[in-house]
């Protein structure tokens, strides 16, 4: 069977079940394809064969005693920021180019025990600090819907490796719109979970009170599935939670009628490319049909949401990052001559210069002159924009809005103006400081180039934003199209 790579994961499961393709078929065939288009993709940073192929086989093991459950033998593959035990894990940085972790993280464990197979680690932006996947220490990640195109960033290679179909599914994190944002520019759907939901244990910290695991796929059916499986209370992560909600495939089906649905009119000013407003409007439009409410609302401090996110979000990077020593684990400059000059260069020649930068800012905001300036009124500003989220759902149940200002831009197209590419997370940042659940869905194209929409929902409501979603793709056909040259067999 040459189609394997456009079925859903309801579909392979079927066929699995059915014993009309097994495991070892369908990591096979994604492994070839990954052979075959990754060279120009750049998608994976390290693939794992033997690794797949063995859990393959044990997943075929399990299906011929009938003992499989949802997700047992398919195929996924982890973004680069989840340690592996004995799978290099790389964060995109050249200072853990040599990192083999010794253990697992929660996610990959629990996702590996629900019978999922291992199909290697992708690229993303160094530390998962940019929107773009070019701060990469292994190279850009080119967007398969235009290979002269970004895929957007931080999961880059998540969301470029599911888009041209090398991977069914993949894992992403998203600490201020990682998932969301190169989901939307690659036509797909993306899901960051309440802040808690999946435990950040063995995920490569960025901003710990930002990070939130999630899923990158082709539908919300697929995105329930999978992060059904992820979320759990974890002793080994003190924030993360015992979620009331977790059934969430059992919701999709719900109806939408009498949802009332809250559009922040303030997010279609200028600043948003008229095709993208177009395409949200008609997205509404399709919800309204389905008996959904529509309300104007307003979140007018979101306009505070980049100023604040990039005070607190480098604040804590620069003490995450200050285990990366040269001493413990990672890179080592070469013939130090004490300590200090250990430290410096080792940081120095390791780290990319985005890294160094959200560093240097960080520490500042953090110095005890600056603290009060900078940190501490970033703190409060959070919790006022927090405050304006929970206002909002007082009236509505869940609010739409654009993902991303524009569609994917043009590799090396903001790289030099840090200001410009920190722009493209206006409508995504306040979600994360608000500890909020959102998701993007493809809502139509502009000159071939996918448009997401974002949906936004109060604590614990991702079952509520995966059934809208559901629902929103079974009336249209957005989320099925596959870049041309990736869709043959
Ligand atoms: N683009 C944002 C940043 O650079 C968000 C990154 C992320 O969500 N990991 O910080």
């Amino acid at each position: 069977m040459s189609d394997i790579h456009q079925l859903s994961l309801a579909q392979l499961r079927n066929k699995l079940d059915q014993k009309k393709l097994s495991s070892t078929e369908i990591t096979q065939h994604f492994l070839e394809r990954i052979e075959r288009h990754d060279s120009e993709i750049n998608s994976f940073i390290t693939v794992s064969p033997e690794l797949a192929l063995q859990q393959a086989k044990q997943a075929d093991e399990l299906i011929a005693r009938n003992e499989a459950s949802a997700l047992t033998g398919i195929p996924i593959a982890h973004k680069d920021i989840f340690c592996t035990d004995g799978l290099r894990t790389t964060c995109g940085s050249k200072m853990l180019d040599n990192f083999v972790p010794p253990y697992e993280s929660t996610v990959t464990q629990r996702l590996a025990e629900a019978g999922m197979i291992t199909l290697g680690k992708l690229n993303m932006d160094e530390f998962a600090m940019g929107s773009s996947n070019e701060t990469s220490y292994y190279g850009p990640v080119r967007n398969p819907w235009d290979l002269n195109r970004t895929p957007g960033g931080s999961s880059g290679g998540s969301a470029a490796s599911v888009a041209a179909r090398l991977a069914p599914v993949a894992t992403g994190t998203d600490t201020g719109g990682s998932i969301r944002q190169p989901a939307a520019h690659c036509g797909l759907t993306g899901i960051k979970p309440t802040y808690g939901t999946v435990s950040r244990w063995g995920m490569i910290a960025f901003a710990s009170s930002l990070d939130q695991a999630g899923v990158i796929s082709h539908s919300a059916e697929d995105a329930a599935l999978v992060l059904q499986a992820m979320m759990a209370r974890d002793p080994k992560d003190s924030t993360s939670i015992t979620h009331p909600n977790t059934q969430l495939t059992q919701q999709l089906t719900r109806d939408v009628k009498g949802l009332t649905i809250g559009v922040p009119e303030s997010f279609f000013d200028t600043s948003l490319n008229a095709d993208i407003a177009l395409a949200i409007r008609a997205a509404i439009t399709e919800l309204e049909q389905q008996g959904a409410i529509i309300k104007p609302i307003s979140l007018d401090l979101n306009q505070h949401a980049i100023a604040c996110y990039y005070v607190i979000a480098p604040s804590e990077a620069s003490a995450n990052l200050s285990r990366f020593d040269g001493l413990r684990y990672g890179y080592r400059c070469a013939n130090p001559t004490d300590l200090s000059d250990l430290y410096t260069r080792s940081r120095t020649e390791a780290f990319g210069d985005e890294v160094k930068r959200r560093i240097l800012v960080g520490t500042y905001a953090l110095s005890s002159g600056y603290y009060d300036a900078y940190y501490k009124k970033a703190q409060q500003v959070r919790r006022l924009i927090r405050d304006d989220f929970y206002r909002a759902f007082q009236d509505v149940d869940l609010i739409m809005c654009p993902t991303t200002p524009s569609t994917a831009f043009n590799l090396g197209e903001k790289t030099d103006d840090p200001q410009l590419m920190y722009l493209e997370d206006m409508y995504t940042l306040a979600i994360n400081l608000a500890g909020l659940p959102a998701l993007s869905m493809p809502c139509g194209f502009s000159q071939n180039l996918p448009i997401g929409a974002q949906l936004i929902g109060p604590t614990f409501s991702e079952a509520r934003l995966l059934n809208v979603a559901h629902q929103y793709q079974q009336a249209t056909e957005h989320h099925k199209h596959t870049p041309s040259k990736y869709s043959e067999a």
